[in-house]
C-alpha cells in the first residue's frame, strides 16, 4: 500500500517480516549453540589449558586427558583456540 507518497506494509506483511526475523534468529542461535566439541585423545597431551578457559566450566581432565560436559558447554569454541595441540575440535569438522 502507498500511502503520502511512501511505501506501508500491510499487517500481514509485516506479521511475516516478523516471523522471518525470529527463524533467521533461531537459527542462528541453533548454529552457534548446537555446535558439540569432541576431544581428540591421541592428540590431547593433558595440559589443561581449556580446562581454564572455558569460562562455562564444562571441560574437566579424566585420567589426564579433556573431557567436555554437553550440557554445560555452550560451543562458544574459546577451548578450542586455548589448545596449542589442536586437540579439539567441533564434531563434523576436520
Ligand atoms: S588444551 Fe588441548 S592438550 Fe591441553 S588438556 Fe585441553 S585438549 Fe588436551
Ligand atoms: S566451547 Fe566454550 S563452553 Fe564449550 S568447553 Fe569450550 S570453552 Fe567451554
Amino acid at each position: 500500500m502507498i500511502k503520502n507518497g511512501t511505501t506501508v506494509k500491510s499487517a500481514p506483511a509485516k506479521r511475516i517480516v516478523a516471523y522471518l526475523m525470529i527463524l533467521l534468529l533461531a537459527l542462528t542461535i541453533f548454529a552457534v549453540s548446537g555446535r558439540q566439541v569432541v576431544v581428540l585423545l591421541n592428540r590431547c597431551v593433558g595440559c589443561g589449558d581449556c580446562v581454564r578457559a572455558c569460562n562455562r566450566d564444562a571441560v574437566t581432565m579424566v585420567m589426564g586427558k579433556a573431557c567436555i560436559d554437553p550440557e554445560k558447554c555452550t560451543g562458544c569454541g574459546v577451548c578450542l583456540s586455548a589448545c596449542a595441540y589442536h586437540a579439539l575440535r567441533y564434531k563434523g569438522e576436520q
